[in-house]
């Protein structure tokens, strides 16, 4: 079929989703979204999007880019040095997010935070002391934290170090979240027994996908949330375009399918789990 003949994309305003739901992991305060911060998320809101968790990649971005937010209470915060920054993590650092989680409680969450092989920026050994001492942190300030664990492609040693290094810090059975899960349903299995929730990026809806949509029919509903992680991993029909967080509402019908559920029921479960794992009804 040529280009001109396509037919064109469902708007996401066309999944009549109510005020409900929650994108649990957003980085709208990049420079991606200069252009179209509030329409974007004036979107949201018409799209069903009752919260948004926006994750700052550090203290120094959190505190150069919150004010985007002042006159946004739906959006709450998650800040966490990404294990691709591994080298800004300094005692100076650590001590500017302590006070920083002090002094604001709209910071909900100690993240992203854990390991990435895949890019592979920093030595294991280094990705693995800097999450460390974020867990400490977290633990200290009787936070959850919100982890990134990505693999190469030929190997699963993150999702191993990952698992075992939060063994280590004393997290199975506490509060804690595996954002953008990509595992399939052995790995999940593993997640759940340890009494984590999961949240489910836009690639559940990817063709090839098929393992992960396996792993989603078996994690219960209680424990799920859905995210956008945009302006990245655009879930279809939009796949390939910049994400952001009215198209969370796609991942929910993905979800929805997959699980043989009403989208509506996957969006209400999965909104009303955020609010009670980021603790929001009091915000
Ligand atoms: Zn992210």
């Amino acid at each position: 079929m040529s280009k001109k003949n396509k037919p064109p994309r469902p708007e996401p305003e066309t999944l009549g989703l109510p005020l409900a739901g929650v994108d649990s992991h957003a980085h709208m305060d990049l420079d991606d979204f200069d252009a179209d911060r509030e329409d974007l998320l004036d979107r949201a809101r018409a799209c069903g999007v009752s919260r948004i968790g926006n994750v700052f990649l550090g203290p120094q971005a959190y505190h150069k880019n919150r004010h985007y937010f002042d006159h946004r209470p739906e959006v709450f915060f998650i800040l966490g040095i990404h294990p691709g920054n591994a080298d800004q993590c300094t005692p100076e650092t650590v001590e500017a997010m302590r006070q920083a989680f002090a002094a604001d409680p709209r910071l909900k969450a100690l993240g992203e935070i854990g390991l990435d092989y895949y890019w592979d920026d920093h030595p294991h050994e280094l990705q693995q002391q800097v999450f460390r001492t974020q867990l400490a942190l977290a633990a200290e300030l009787g936070l959850p934290p919100v982890i990134h664990c990505r693999d190469a492609s030929d190997s699963r040693n993150a999702f191993d170090d990952t698992i075992r290094t939060l063994e280590d810090a004393g997290f199975s059975g506490r509060k804690l979240l595996w954002h953008c899960f990509g595992g399939d349903a052995s790995q999940a299995r593993l997640v759940l027994d340890h009494g984590w929730h999961v949240s489910i990026p836009g690639p559940v809806s990817y063709g090839r996908n098929s393992a992960l949509r396996e792993a989603v029919e078996t994690i219960p509903l209680e424990r799920m949330l859905i995210e956008t992680d945009c302006p990245y991993l655009t879930a279809e029909p939009w796949r390939g375009k910049r994400n952001h967080p009215a198209l969370v509402g796609f991942t929910a019908a993905c979800v929805a399918e997959v699980k043989g559920l009403a989208s509506e029921a996957v969006w209400i479960a999965t909104g009303r789990n955020a609010s009670s794992f980021f603790n929001l009804e009091d915000s």
